[in-house]
């Protein structure tokens, strides 16, 4: 198994050392997760300790890999592009965060709900996937539905913005991350939904999981929910990143 979306220095709560990197490896290999990718918010790109990160995978039995998460912001396509190019990652992540620049995942804030109505915030929230996906800026979508964390759901029916959508993501090549940490959230369930998921399973997306852990505990957290569903699904597979090479691990 391989958990290729999670985060050691998190919200600036711990240093990339050695010895935290090490503490996610620990859980890592008791809970039969192969390889580990370490994908960093972007805004926290200083805080990625090179040396550690290899020192780190010279020492654990666990297949270290390195990436970084970017937050899709239109028109931030500079600043991304730096983000993306600035170390020797083995993959890039592009995750939507926000609609019109403001964070829609935000526990403490969430007025951005109130002033949209529920069903166009979902249509720009899905636009920006789809720009994000058909951008070629990334190799990994984030948790493809994040906009469903606080159960704001519209009430009109958003089947046609899924089909769309899996529709762009399926032609841009990118491969989708089934993350687990809506599982933690208000939703109580993996981004993306069963539904969204079997869209992309028709269309041939591949995808990768993740726990999106912001602490060692949280390392392959929800997998026990998440195998089963892409395996009822129909994924057979994951893919795998490695110095730019792609390659597939059976699920
Ligand atoms: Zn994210
Ligand atoms: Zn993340």
């Amino acid at each position: 198994m391989i958990d290729y979306h999670l985060h050691v220095v998190a919200h600036g709560d711990r240093p990339m050392t050695v010895e935290n990197i090490l503490a996610y490896c620990a859980v890592a290999k008791e809970r039969g997760v192969l390889q580990m990718g370490i994908t960093e918010h972007d805004r926290y790109l200083d805080e990625i300790d090179l040396a550690a990160f290899q020192e780190a995978r010279e020492k654990t039995g666990v297949g270290l890999r390195l990436g970084i998460e970017i937050d899709f912001v239109p028109g931030k396509e500079e600043p991304m592009d730096r983000f993306a190019t600035a170390l020797p990652y083995d993959y890039v992540i592009g995750s939507v965060h926000r609609v019109d620049g403001e964070e829609v995942d935000r526990a403490t804030d969430q007025k951005i709900y109130d002033r949209y109505e529920t069903y166009d915030l979902y249509e720009a929230y899905y636009a920006n996937v789809r720009a994000a996906a058909l951008s070629g800026r990334f190799d990994v979508l984030g948790h493809p539905d994040l906009i469903k964390i606080f159960r704001r759901f519209p009430q009109r029916d958003i089947t046609e913005m899924l089909e769309e959508t899996a529709e762009a993501v399926a032609e841009s090549g990118i491969v989708v991350d089934v993350n687990a940490a809506g599982l933690r959230k208000p939703v109580a369930e993996i981004y993306p939904s069963r539904k969204l998921l079997e869209m992309f399973h028709r269309r041939g997306v591949p995808i990768i999981l993740s726990s999106d852990a912001h602490a060692p505990s949280e390392v392959g957290a929800g997998y026990k929910q998440s195998i089963p569903l892409v395996r009822d699904v129909g994924y057979r597979e994951v893919v795998t990143f490695s110095g730019g090479e792609r390659g597939t691990l059976p699920l």
